[in-house]
């Protein structure tokens, strides 16, 4: 088992140009949207709904991957969370996107990955505790990664990154 970095910044996720996949917050469709699914798929351009539709739709905790197109990494993961309340177990659900996500990048060799905070936008997650299910999910699956070595996790406001950086350092720090 390799070490896994974890780390936690505020920004923007479609500007993460040193990430090998960038994970979009994606509806069933896999079109663009509001939010973390809009950034992206401004950033990446038409050609990546184009790539996207064949591989739509996808269930709450499902992850698929696609080529990154005009944004700055290989590729897009495209996870859809659980909306809160709605789709439950919620808490499985949201643990099921990061697992999916996180094999799916190490399956395809990847080295880096970096996640919004899925499901706290639209989809009314309560932001502590979706990272305490982030982080959990992340620490939960890391003795099975075998060329991931970094995990980001991209906050858009400093008052998030405090949240989920709080429970980084509070919590298990190895599998
Ligand atoms: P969901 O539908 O899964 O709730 P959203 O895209 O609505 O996804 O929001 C998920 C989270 O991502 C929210 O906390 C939101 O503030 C944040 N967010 C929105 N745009 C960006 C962006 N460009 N980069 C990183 N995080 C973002």
């Amino acid at each position: 088992m390799a070490i896994l970095t974890i780390e936690c910044v505020r920004g923007d996720i479609a500007r993460q140009p040193d990430i090998d996949a960038v994970v979009n917050a994606a509806n069933a469709q896999l079109l663009s949207g509001a939010g973390v699914a809009g950034a992206i798929h401004r950033a990446a351009g038409p050609e990546l709904a184009q790539a996207c539709r064949p591989l739509a739709p996808i269930h709450p905790g499902e992850a698929v991957i696609s080529d990154a197109f005009g944004l700055p990494n290989r590729h897009v993961i495209h996870c859809l969370g659980p909306v809160y309340g709605v789709d439950e177990p919620s808490a499985q659900l949201l643990a099921a996107c990061y697992r999916n996500a996180l094999r799916l990048a190490d399956r395809h060799g990847l080295v880096s990955v970096a996640f919004p905070a899925i499901s706290t936008g639209v989809f009314g997650y309560p932001l502590a505790e979706a990272a305490e299910v982030a982080l959990a999910a992340v620490w939960g699956c890391a003795a099975e990664l075998t060329s991931l070595r970094r995990v980001r996790f991209v906050l858009f406001s400093e008052a998030d990154r405090e949240v989920f950086q709080r429970i980084l350092d509070g919590g298990e720090k190895s599998p």
